[in-house]
């Protein structure tokens, strides 16, 4: 017969676990709230299993403790509840009403016993606990990315939940079921839920961690744009998109490095950091923007005319002196813009190549130019 000391000292060990690993998460890698918070939903549970502990070996204080266990569990799933929902970038206030409210019921049949108080206490808590993670489930696909299959494992835990709930009514006194029996299954499935919940919110953390990385090894530092790796390794998927038809373009500022010697570093950055918001604000659904090196910009633009990837790349142009107008700079901010068809037989970087030959020939006609090459390759 499995013992419930050994059960909820098992899940003590697992919450300290888990809590920890999270809180180090949390610490070392920089992550958002949402770790922390579910650190402190570990910790909860611990404090609750341990409170169970106490109460089996001091029998007198049995109900007390049994009390305050309810609490431990309804602030732990309150609490994962509440980090999915942060890391989601959504409110607390829904976790917060229902913690409080069911928080209180609890402390009012603990008090006024209306019902049997095991069974009504248990069977509140696993209701609870169940809503807490349906406000997990619930969280719009749009919001952040809770994978199907992560959805799935929550639901099948909410459901086990809600059968715990389901069958402490059951084992209430003189019910269909007898004690023994609803703390066999108890027994089995805390620690299972347990080590499940662990294993879900450390992968989780590590996919996160992982996308963090990916976004970074693919972006640019100075101007939060795609950097030349990233830009390479996206094209291919935004070609296929576009028909492998689209166009590219090369942009480069106009003496550039007269504006760092006269003006300094930091305003060259700032000129650099301009010049790739307003390439990624002209974008379009599609389209491609990314910083090659130094002041140097690519552009894939997915639009299927050629008049209108002109048109485009002028109104970029054109519009381009007047993002530096509160920096009071000594010249105007210009570029060179090199236009190419992407051919559909070119590879990323024959049609870069072409579209920089372009470039260099708009800096050859007096710069502040767009060349464009929209005939077939040679
Ligand atoms: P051109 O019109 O022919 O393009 O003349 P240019 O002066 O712009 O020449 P070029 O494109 O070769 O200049 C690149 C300069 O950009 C040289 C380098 O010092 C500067 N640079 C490269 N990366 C950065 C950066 O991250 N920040 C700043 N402030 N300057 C950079
Ligand atoms: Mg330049
Ligand atoms: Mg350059």
């Amino acid at each position: 017969m499995l013992s419930p000391l050994a059960s909820s000292i098992s899940v003590v060990s697992v919450s300290l676990f888990f809590g920890a690993a999270l809180l180090v998460a949390w610490r070392q890698f920089g992550l958002k709230r949402y770790a922390a918070i579910w650190a402190l939903s570990f910790l909860a549970s611990a404090v609750g299993h341990g409170v169970r502990v106490a109460g089996i070996l001091l029998p007198t204080h049995q109900s007390l403790a049994a009390m305050l266990a309810c609490h431990a569990s309804i602030a732990s799933f309150a609490l994962l509840a509440w980090g999915f929902r942060s890391r989601a970038g959504l409110s607390g206030p829904v976790v917060l009403a229902l913690w409080a409210s069911s928080s209180l019921l609890v402390v009012l049949l603990w008090a006024l016993q209306p019902f049997d108080w095991r069974m009504a206490s248990r069977v509140v808590t696993s209701l609870t606990d169940a809503a807490f993670i349906a406000l997990i489930v619930a969280i719009p696909k749009s919001v952040r990315n809770i994978s199907p299959s992560l959805r799935w494992v929550l639901t099948l835990y909410g459901l086990y939940i809600l059968s715990v709930g389901i069958a402490a009514f059951l084992a209430r006194p003189g019910g269909e079921i007898g004690e023994a029996a609803f703390i066999f299954v108890l027994s089995l499935g805390t620690p299972t839920g347990m080590i499940g919940t662990g294993i879900l919110t450390l992968f989780v953390v590590v996919a996160d961690l992982a996308g963090e990385l990916q976004r970074r090894a693919e972006c640019d530092y100075l101007s939060g744009v795609l950097n030349r790796r990233g830009f390479e390794e996206k094209i291919g998927e935004r070609r296929a998109d576009a028909g492998e038809g689209g166009f590219m373009v090369s942009a480069d500022l106009d003496r550039f490095k007269a504006i760092n010697d006269r003006c300094g570093h930091m305003v060259g950055d700032e000129v650099i950091r301009r010049f790739a918001r307003h390439l990624d604000e002209g974008a379009k659904p599609g389209d491609l923007v990314g910083r090659m090196g130094g002041e140097e910009f690519a552009v894939f633009l997915s639009c299927a005319s050629a008049a209108e990837a002109l048109q485009r790349v002028e109104a970029l142009r054109d519009r381009l002196p007047s993002l530096y107008a509160d920096l009071a700079l000594p010249m105007p901010v210009t570029a060179s813009f090199g236009l190419v068809r992407f051919e559909p037989s070119e590879t990323f970087a024959q049609a870069y190549a072409r579209a920089d030959e372009a470039l260099y020939a708009s800096k050859l006609a007096g710069r502040n130019k767009t060349v464009s090459r929209l005939d077939a390759a040679a």
